[in-house]
């Protein structure tokens, strides 16, 4: 059965279903019952989920290098910040008693491998478990929260430090998490039912090689149905919406001496039965 739950992803700006090693179409195996546009096509998730466990016909290869961002244009991305215990320690900030909400701005989204052009020499690495809303709504209630995302994916929450602690009276983490390229999200949308029910998965971000961060995602303090009632107690959330739910900790500006990105470091981040992001670094031209 979870065999045929939909992994969706974005090639060449059309939803496919993945599988083995191929691709579906979505829009054009599905005779046009189902759409093209990858956020249209979370909006009716239970419709995608139903199609995909009948008779779909082979996957066709395809070009990696073609895979966008799983969710191309989300019309809300939510950050949460301090989310993990022991990123919180590091930083040395107490538990936050509700979620800390920043947004990354809808145009730092990115897909899942290439080159993210550095625009300071204080990026910092955060991976990430995102949350992709299917179904929308206000006011859902914790209970009922799972039922409203889709899937999950892989997520990078690349970060300026400066940016986002330096200068002026107050912190500015939306900014500090926007530059471009600063929100890669992928490689696919796997369904919620694929994964088990505590979300408790192997979370690791590598720089060259090197682990950076190890965790597991069942150790987040608010988890996602806690953050998608709350949330949607105050903004009415869309299909296609993203939640980067925190990050654990082993990140570069709570190091001695604090360490950033640097062009040609190649940065990795994986969730176990998600995904993996390849990102390499590059010198602005
Ligand atoms: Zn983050």
């Amino acid at each position: 059965m979870t065999d045929h739950l939909p992994r969706l992803a974005n090639i060449a700006g059309r939803a496919h279903l993945l599988v083995g090693d191929g691709a579906i179409d979505v829009e054009l195996r599905s005779d046009g019952r189902l759409p093209s546009e990858p956020r249209e096509v979370i909006g009716c998730w239970d419709e995608l989920r139903a199609w995909a466990a009948g008779a779909i016909g082979e996957p066709a290869p395809f070009d990696a290098a073609l895979l966008g961002p799983a969710v191309p244009d989300p019309r809300q991305v939510f950050g949460i910040g301090l989310n993990y215990a022991d990123h919180a320690a590091e930083t040395g900030r107490p538990l936050p008693e509700t979620p800390l909400v920043f947004t990354k701005f809808p145009s730092c989204i990115a897909p899942p491998s290439g080159q993210l052009t550095l625009p300071t020499t204080n990026v910092d690495w955060e991976v990430e478990l995102v949350a992709v809303i299917g179904g929308g709504g206000r006011h859902i209630a914790e209970a009922d929260a799972l039922d409203h995302v889709a899937g999950f994916c892989v997520g990078q929450d690349f970060s300026e430090r400066v940016v986002q602690w330096g200068g002026g009276p107050a912190p500015q983490f939306s900014l500090a998490k926007s530059y471009a390229g600063f929100g890669p999200v992928g490689p696919a949308i796997v369904d919620r039912l694929a994964l088990p029910d505590d979300l408790d998965l192997a979370i690791t971000c590598e720089v060259d090689g090197e682990v950076v961060q190890r965790s597991r995602t069942g150790r987040l303090i608010f988890g996602v149905p806690t953050l998608v009632a709350y949330l949607s107690s105050i903004c009415e959330l869309h299909p296609g919406d993203l939640i980067f739910t925190g990050t654990p900790d082993g990140v570069g500006a709570s190091r001695t001496p604090p360490r950033f990105l640097q062009p040609g470091n190649v940065v990795v981040s994986t969730i176990e039965a998600v995904g993996e992001l390849r990102t390499e670094c590059v010198a602005p031209a």
